[in-house]
């Protein structure tokens, strides 16, 4: 178990935005810094202890895309981007350049701390000593060393690529994967930018996992980005 309380760097030149996240982590008792500059973040983060990083991406001295990609050179330091409605193409890119997680403006507090909370889960799993082969969404679980999948309880038959897609979800609980991620680990680096395959493929295993296809309750589609397994 942690110690100490894990401390939040808030990248954010825009100051009601950077109000609002300071007073809904105050309110949950997480200590924090802040920043409004991408070069005040990379100083930070060599002289402070920081434990996550809340990311804007238009930053006034240069972009928050390349803080992303300077802080990857040397830390495995969770980063959740926050973006703009309109910025699809720039979330994949974020996730895709090392980014764990993304929030869209405008978000709420109770967003905001899922968001972290999940971020932080996955900073201590990456640390535990054993790893965990058996998960389990609500009524959903798989089970990794047996390559068994079952739902209500009962076993359910998947085809081996349905079986790698849901495993790499599980894995990756709670956060969005991109297209480009799923794809690159599923069929391969030079498959290629073709969704459809991935697109048949994920209809068919939400077929076999949810009631409702068409409104899924464990894989979600985040929309020109990617999918999500919640986490609950
Ligand atoms: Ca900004």
């Amino acid at each position: 178990m942690p110690t100490r309380n894990e401390c939040v760097l808030i990248v954010e030149d825009d100051p009601q935005i950077r109000k609002f996240i300071c007073y809904s982590l105050k309110q949950e008792g997480f200590p924090y810094m802040t920043t409004g500059t991408a070069q005040g973040a990379l100083s930070l983060l060599v002289s402070e202890q920081i434990d996550l990083i809340l990311l804007d991406l238009g930053l006034p001295d240069f972009d928050g895309m390349e803080v992303i990609k300077r802080v990857r050179e040397w830390s495995d330091i969770p980063i959740i981007v926050v973006s703009a409605r309109d910025q699809d193409k720039e979330k994949a890119s974020a996730l895709d350049n090392g980014a764990d997680d993304y929030l869209t403006k405008p978000f709420s507090a109770t967003e905001l701390m899922a968001r972290i909370r999940v971020a932080i889960r996955h900073l201590h799993k990456v640390g535990g000593a054993k790893q965990l082969t058996s998960f389990a969404v609500g009524n959903l679980r798989i089970d990794l060393d047996k390559r068994l999948v079952y739902l209500d309880g009962a076993e359910i038959h998947t085809t081996p690529m349905e079986y790698s897609l849901l495993a790499l979800f599980f894995r990756n609980i709670g956060k969005v994967l991109t297209t480009t991620y799923i794809i690159n680990e599923i069929y391969g680096i030079g498959y290629g930018t073709d969704t459809q395959a991935l697109r048949t493929l994920m209809a068919g295993l939400r077929r076999k996992i949810e009631k409702n296809p068409a409104k899924p309750r464990y894989i979600l589609t985040e929309i020109g980005v990617g999918y999500r397994l919640i986490d609950e």
